[in-house]
């Protein structure tokens, strides 16, 4: 467990884990409805904003179309032309792409073992919601740690802003 001072508020802030996603509460909400209207399919999408110590700041979400037709209950895939869109898009506008989303329909919100191999983005969020009945449960989010050869999926903090 670590801590830092805070200088906006000047409040001793208690960081259980090493890592934080801090994101827009109306992009939170956004993330979360969009996987109770796909249900009981995944949903999947774009997280962007700003890298910062210890974490990012997702300012929105870009919802994308899961791909995976094949199996879209238990997998997500997004069209690489779409990334590099948002991808143009975000840096024209100052921000970048600081992670992804998908929900687990009527599964844990917990990283599976496709979700880490399937992940290339290091350093990057990987928000999960678990959709249970169709309606939007626990989101967690995990950070892309580690190398190429050696990446891992290490828990971070959720922080909602206004809330
Ligand atoms: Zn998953």
């Amino acid at each position: 467990m670590g801590g830092s001072w805070s200088n906006s508020r000047s409040v001793w802030v208690v960081r259980v884990r090493e890592f934080c996603v801090q994101i827009d509460s109306e992009a939170y909400a956004s993330l979360r409805r969009h996987g109770e209207e796909v249900y009981p399919e995944e949903s999947c999408g774009v997280l962007v904003g700003r890298f910062r110590d210890g974490g990012c700041v997702v300012v929105s979400g870009v919802r994308c179309e899961n791909t995976r037709r094949d199996s879209p209950r238990n997998r997500y895939a997004i069209d690489p032309k779409e990334l590099v869109r948002i991808q143009r898009e975000a840096r024209a506008k100052g921000v970048e792409i600081v992670g992804f989303y998908h929900s687990h329909p009527d599964h844990p919100a917990e990283w599976s073992s496709t979700d880490l191999a399937e992940a290339h983005w290091i350093g990057c969020s990987y928000v999960i919601t678990r959709v249970a009945g169709g309606v939007a449960a626990e989101t967690r989010s995990f950070r892309m740690a580690g190398s190429w050869d050696e990446k891992r999926f290490v828990e971070e903090e959720v922080v909602v802003e206004g809330l």
